[in-house]
């Protein structure tokens, strides 16, 4: 079991995962890409103390340079769910499960607002993991909502499973291949059912499916972790990085305005140095 798990690659993460190595803790970090998107898109970044006209590509450079050259590596998987497991927490990302004492949560600020019905049917037909889940709907109809072309192998898999596949690509050129595959170019915005999943509603029409998976980059943080004070969109934290929930922290863009490098950074290391307190009171 680790001491903490910080989850996000952006200035946060960086920042959480160079104190914790450089505190000595047994950490893992996990992350959605290698890179903070956020980091690399900034033309040129004027407002970070020493670096007075750096591009976001080679900021973005530096920050992977700078984990590197300590040895600390970014294990690039998605977090899907996060649950209290009785005095430690177990994080789900892909097939793999990983368990910490302590949480920091550096996930950046989620635009992407929930599908109407998408939290009240978690475990009842919608899912963020088709490694996981996948198996559950073999010869039967879902939808998958594919943010990124990087999951298209996973609706690959989910199409060698079930009988039919639809699939609603939120990008262009939407490359999966499979005869059960039909494309939807719309966006879902309600899903309903009884007890489970049962149809997927666009502006105009509806497609009845038995499950959908839902794989973005990110995951709202009360659908990570439930119980999660937001308001918002944003963790409620206090100046120490603590949330509503005890051993659970947050750092950066997730915890509000104003969106900007040098607070995440230093939320990052203010969020570590109040996780070794805690593990330090466990
Ligand atoms: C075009 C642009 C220009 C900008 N210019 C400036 C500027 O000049 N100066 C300035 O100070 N700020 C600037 N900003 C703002 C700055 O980018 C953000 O404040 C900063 O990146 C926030 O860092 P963060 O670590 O909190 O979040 P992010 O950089 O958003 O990183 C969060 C990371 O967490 C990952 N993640 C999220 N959920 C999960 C999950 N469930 N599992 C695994 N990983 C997950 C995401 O993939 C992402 O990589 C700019 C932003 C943009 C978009």
């Amino acid at each position: 079991m680790y001491d903490i798990a910080i989850i996000g690659g952006g200035p946060a993460g960086v920042s959480a995962a160079i104190n914790a190595k450089l505190l000595n803790k047994n950490f893992i970090w996990l992350g959605g890409v290698s890179v903070s998107k956020k980091v690399v898109l900034a033309e040129k970044i004027k407002n970070y103390p020493g670096l007075p006209d750096i591009s976001g590509e080679n900021f973005g450079t530096a920050l992977k340079a700078h984990t590197e050259s300590m040895g600390i590596e970014l294990t690039e998987k998605v977090v899907t769910g996060i649950y209290d497991t009785g005095g430690k927490y177990t994080l789900l990302a892909g097939d793999s499960e990983y368990e910490a004492k302590t949480v920091i949560l550096c996930i950046g600020a989620v635009n992407e607002k929930p599908i109407e019905g998408e939290n009240e049917f978690i475990g009842r037909g919608v899912s963020y993991c088709a490694t996981c889940d996948g198996f559950a709907y073999k010869g039967k109809t879902i939808g998958v909502l594919c943010a990124d072309k990087r999951f298209e192998h996973e609706v690959e898999y989910l199409c060698s499973l079930a009988e039919k596949v639809y699939v609603m690509p939120m990008y262009k050129n939407c490359g999966v291949k499979a005869e059960n595959c039909e494309i939807i170019l719309k966006k879902p915005h309600k899903i309903s059912g009884r007890l489970r999943v049962e149809s997927i509603a666009f502006d105009a029409g509806e497609i009845k499916a038995d499950g959908i998976f839902i794989l973005r980059n990110a995951v709202a943080a009360d659908t990570l972790l439930h119980g999660l004070k937001t308001e918002k969109g944003h963790i409620i934290s206090d100046k120490l990085c603590a949330t509503n929930i005890s051993g659970v922290f947050a750092a950066g863009d997730c915890t509000g305005r104003p969106y900007q490098y040098i607070k995440a950074a230093g939320e990052g290391n203010v969020a570590v140095h109040s996780a070794i307190d805690y593990l330090a009171k466990l």
